[in-house]
């Protein structure tokens, strides 16, 4: 039965990459499939995803209003050989359109798979991640690495001088150069307002 899939990191640990791959290797077994990217994204003509390594595919653009299921279907009609759906940055999808994702593995046979982050620049969870990471039926890490040689798991954003940025809205799409990856250390240091996590309390 196909599943709903999230493939979750930090900034610049080759999601796209990761996401051109897994649609090539569809393709190359003879099978179609349907990429979708955020509207939000302006940093490339909005339709395609590249990757920084080289490759390229043309990508459906959603909004918070996109409905997935009703352009699924719609393609079905033309293309009835679709057999996965990609989903780049789908931490900015809305708790309803991973709800239709549901709806597309289980009823129309097709696996989604869906790449994105966690967490923003505060170390606060996006919607899109948290409804994926609550109810995405296979979950897995792709890894990256912090300055520092330990695992990147926070985001952070820095201004064109290389500075932390520690407050601002939360959507604000860049590459390279608006966000390193860190780990939990390090970010603690660069962003002093992140809340230190709650100690739990030993029942007694
Ligand atoms: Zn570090």
């Amino acid at each position: 039965m196909a599943k709903v899939y999230f493939y979750y990191s930090a900034m610049n640990a080759g999601k796209s990459t990761t996401l051109l791959q897994a649609s090539y290797n569809y393709i190359e077994r003879g099978m179609q499939t349907l990429l979708f990217a955020p509207k939000i994204d302006l940093r490339f003509e909005n339709t395609v995803i590249y990757s920084r390594i080289g490759l390229k595919q043309s990508a459906t653009p959603f909004d918070s209003e996109f409905s997935f299921l009703s352009y699924v279907q719609h393609q079905l009609e033309h293309t009835p050989n679709i057999r996965c759906i990609l989903i780049d940055e789908a931490h900015f999808l809305k708790k309803q359109q991973v709800g239709e994702l549901f709806e597309i593995a289980s009823d129309l046979g097709i696996a989604v798979l869906c790449y994105g982050l966690r967490s923003d620049f505060l170390g606060e969870p996006f919607e899109g991640s948290r409804y994926l990471l609550a109810w995405a039926e296979e979950i897995a890490e792709i890894k990256t690495i912090c300055k520092c040689g330990k695992k990147g798991t926070m985001n952070l954003r820095i201004d064109k001088d290389g500075q932390p940025v520690t407050q601002g809205a939360q959507i604000q799409i860049g590459g390279n150069e608006s966000y390193i990856s860190q780990c939990m250390r390090c970010f603690k240091k660069a962003v002093p307002c992140f809340k230190k996590p709650l100690k739990l309390e030993t029942l007694s």
